[in-house]
């Protein structure tokens, strides 16, 4: 538990080297690197502090990898061998790892922790299916990542490709270079053939738009935005062979019931940390929050009075509970919205952010419902809708017509109800009476529906091969 003081004096001890270290990242191909433009990477919480550079792939890296990419030829006991050897080191290491995702990506101590366990659980887990998962054929994965979860999606993708036998081509995202390239050192350290693990630094656009679009990709496994997704999907069908999967996990517009039922304390510790734990970055994180009328004014005054109590700051600094958001754009962004909320009178609550760095302070706003919210934003913002409780099947069918489909929370003490509404409702994952961030233990593996995704059999043990492109929905 991290609020242990001992667990704080472990993780201090062991990152405290890595406070100054300037990472040098690149392109790890089997081939000479040619290299691209150079790429600086700055802290989003202390934009002074420089966390590194990397030199980007250029096209010709692109193809030497694409040429070099060859199945991981060992039998799926040795390769199990060595994903647990990943994980060990990833354990080993872990010092380094927070120090990297945390000035790097703006990520406190506690996520830097379930963020490295995560990514060892997918090792683990992955190792542990080798051998089932080898019975599908073998191929070259492209495997393309986001940068809210630059160790653990980033490693479980590749964890399950290469378990199953695949080569990876692995782009990771532009903000969080440097984690991707810490981590398949240790991939490399541990033994995984570096023609079947190769890391390909850029940007979407240029590099992961040309490990997408070549016949000689196998099949994607892609963790990001649904409109990038979609993109994907366009190059694959024309570019790629038609029974070449691709495996979306993406965004989602996430609402929670909060019914007149519902214990308060409780609901308001999971709404807040729902929406706002990782500064709201999070594809699970929640978005649009109903709450019953009848208690709406009580329940709303403890929840901006909890939401006063947010530390904002440093994420390096132990007492923090919010960090920055990711870069500078993603702050005005967020910054815009919630000002033309204000301008519209809808604002309900918003809280003071650092002004150095790249902060924006939790917002709550008003809306009429979730078919008020126009687009997944992606940061600390909580939209807000009161219902009847004659409406309550309307919220379903509200929350169902916005066609995502990622998580959904309820609070209620109705055990009937939780069956009136799990079972109308059409997402991947269902939270009652919990906060909905995250998997539910036991039960990987974690996915969406509709634009969220390829669905949530697309990953765990059902990796291998099975979902035809045109799953995914067409269309911006
Ligand atoms: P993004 O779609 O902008 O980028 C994701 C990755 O795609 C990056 O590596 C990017 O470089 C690459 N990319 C961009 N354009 C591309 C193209 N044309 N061809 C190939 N690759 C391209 O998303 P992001 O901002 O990095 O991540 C945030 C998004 O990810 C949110 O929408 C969030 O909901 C979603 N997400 C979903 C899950 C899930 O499990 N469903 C988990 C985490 C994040």
């Amino acid at each position: 538990d991290l609020h242990e003081t001992h667990d704080l004096e472990l993780i201090e001890q062991a990152r405290m080297p890595h406070r100054d270290t300037r990472w040098q990242a690149g392109p790890l191909i089997a081939g000479d690197v040619v290299g691209g433009e150079p790429h600086e990477v700055r802290n989003p919480a202390r934009p002074e502090d420089v966390v590194g550079q990397v030199t980007l792939c250029s096209d010709a890296d692109v193809e030497t990898a694409l040429a070099a990419a060859r199945p991981w030829g060992a039998d799926a006991g040795e390769r199990a061998k060595v994903l647990n050897r990943v994980a060990d080191l990833y354990e080993e290491n872990f010092g380094e790892i927070f120090a990297v995702v945390a000035r790097e990506a703006g990520k406190t101590p506690k996520d830097a922790v379930a963020e490295l366990r995560e990514a060892v659980d997918f090792l683990r887990y992955y190792a542990a299916r080798g051998q089932e998962l080898s019975q599908g054929p073998r191929g070259v994965f492209t495997c393309i990542s986001p940068w809210n979860f630059p160790l653990a999606i980033f490693t479980g993708q590749i964890a399950a490709a290469l378990a199953a036998g695949n080569a990876v081509l692995a782009k990771p995202a532009e903000a969080t270079m440097l984690t991707a390239h810490v981590a398949v050192e240790l991939m490399h350290k541990a033994g995984v053939p570096r023609d079947a693990i190769q890391l390909l630094p850029g940007h979407g656009a240029t590099v992961g738009a040309r490990l997408t679009g070549d016949a000689r990709v196998n099949g994607v496994c892609f963790t990001g935005s649904t409109a990038t997704a979609q993109r994907i999907n366009r190059v694959m069908a024309e570019n790629v062979a038609p029974d070449a999967p691709l495996i979306a996990e993406t965004g989602g517009l996430n609402a929670m019931i909060v019914d007149s039922t519902a214990l308060p304390e409780q609901a308001v510790r999971d709404i807040v940390a729902s929406a706002f734990q990782s500064a709201g970055q999070r594809c699970s994180a929640l978005r649009c929050l109903y709450v019953q009328e009848d208690i709406a004014k009580p329940f709303l005054d403890m929840l901006f009075g909890a939401m006063d109590e947010l530390r904002l700051g440093d994420p390096w600094d132990h007492s923090t509970d919010v960090g920055p958001v990711i870069d500078e754009r993603a702050q005005a962004d967020f910054a815009a919205y919630i000002d033309a909320a204000e301008a519209e009178g809808r604002l309900l609550k918003r809280i003071d952010a650092p002004h150095q760095g790249h902060f924006i302070g939790p917002a709550a706003i008003r809306v009429s419902g979730i078919a008020g919210l126009e687009r997944e934003i992606f940061g600390p913002v909580l939209h807000i809708a009161t219902f009847r409780a004659q409406d309550i099947d309307r919220v379903v069918d509200a929350v169902n017509a916005s066609g995502y489909g990622l998580t959904f929370g309820l609070h209620t003490r109705i055990d009937g109800r939780v069956e009136q509404i799990t079972s109308r409702l059409r997402v991947g994952n269902a939270y009652v009476n919990r906060n909905q961030i995250g998997a539910i233990v036991g039960s990987q593996p974690f996915g969406g529906e509709g634009l969220s995704g390829t669905g949530p059999k697309a990953g765990g043990p059902n990796y291998v091969p099975r979902f035809a492109a045109e799953t995914l929905p067409n269309g911006d």
